[in-house]
């Protein structure tokens, strides 16, 4: 199994790309830790790991606050010892993220606390846990948006994924010798609940697939996959990266007809 011996704590564990990496983690091996505010199904994540025969343990965090990421960190230590991998996962997009003109000051900073300041907070805390352990892999959930414009403008949301990949490059770095690594994933558009509730009507969902070069959203599940090997040691010389699983989306300028 890939992930055998390992404990990660996957952020956004209830729904979407947090919960299928819980799951195939899980499948692999990894003790989980998994965190979320939605209790009813993040309880329903764990439940399903373990009919499968697999460890885990669900506790709630809201990713903005300090006292809670440092509580969910203290979870993983103090239920399973340790803590190897941290999925930095969670996130949201307001249906009123806009262009600046719109955009309003309490979108913009919802946004930032959950979307960066959530990330900052899980680093700060799990690094800590890693150095105990000898080491680990953090993975930091940022978007292709944060590498190019997007066609549907929500400035708060490119804006806080952009300093995802900027925070996960610099920590990367900072502790490159102390055998932790940081990479940003960087997911193309998916069918999970977070973008089919922002692109609404099948306008909007035409706008975005144009530019997809595989002609389809992508599935949490191929995230899961890709997280997979992040979090495993056969990523072991792979760190600071944006690692992109866009179905070629940042690669196009004309989609093929
Ligand atoms: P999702 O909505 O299915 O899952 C997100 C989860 O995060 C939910 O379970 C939600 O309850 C949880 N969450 C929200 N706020 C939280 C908080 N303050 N504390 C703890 N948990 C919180 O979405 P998803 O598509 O699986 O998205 C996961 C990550 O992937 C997000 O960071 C998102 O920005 C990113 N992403 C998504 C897409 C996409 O197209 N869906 C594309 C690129 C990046």
């Amino acid at each position: 199994m890939r992930l055998e011996n390992k404990v990660a704590l996957i952020t956004g564990a209830s729904s979407g790309i947090g919960k299928e990496s819980a799951l195939l983690f899980a499948k692999e091996g990894a003790k989980i830790v998994a965190v979320d505010v939605n209790d009813a199904e993040g309880e329903k994540t764990v439940a399903e790991i373990k009919t499968a025969g697999g460890e885990a343990v669900y506790t709630h965090a809201d990713v903005s606050k300090a006292a809670d990421c440092e509580a969910m960190v203290k979870t993983a230590e103090d239920q399973f010892g340790k803590l190897n991998v941290m999925f930095n996962n969670a996130g949201i997009m307001d249906s009123r993220d806009d262009n600046a003109l719109v955009t309003e000051e309490d979108v913009w900073d919802l946004t930032m606390a959950i979307n960066l300041k959530g990330v900052f907070l899980g680093c700060k805390y799990g690094i800590a846990a890693m150095l105990r352990a000898g080491g680990g892999s953090i993975i930091n959930t940022a978007s292709f948006v944060g590498l190019m414009g997007a066609a549907t403008p929500q400035v708060a949301y490119t804006a806080s994924k952009g300093g995802v990949i900027a925070l996960s490059r610099e920590l990367s770095v900072i502790h490159a010798r102390e055998n932790i690594r940081v990479n940003a994933l960087c997911p193309g558009p998916l069918r999970t609940e977070l973008l089919m509730k922002f692109l609404d009507t099948e306008a909007k969902k035409q706008k975005r697939l144009v530019h997809i070069p595989m002609g389809r959203f992508g599935e949490a599940k191929e995230m899961a996959q890709a997280a997979l090997f992040l979090a495993s040691d056969e990523s072991s010389y792979t760190t600071g990266t944006e690692f992109v699983v866009d179905g070629g989306i940042t690669s196009a300028y004309v989609t093929p007809e």
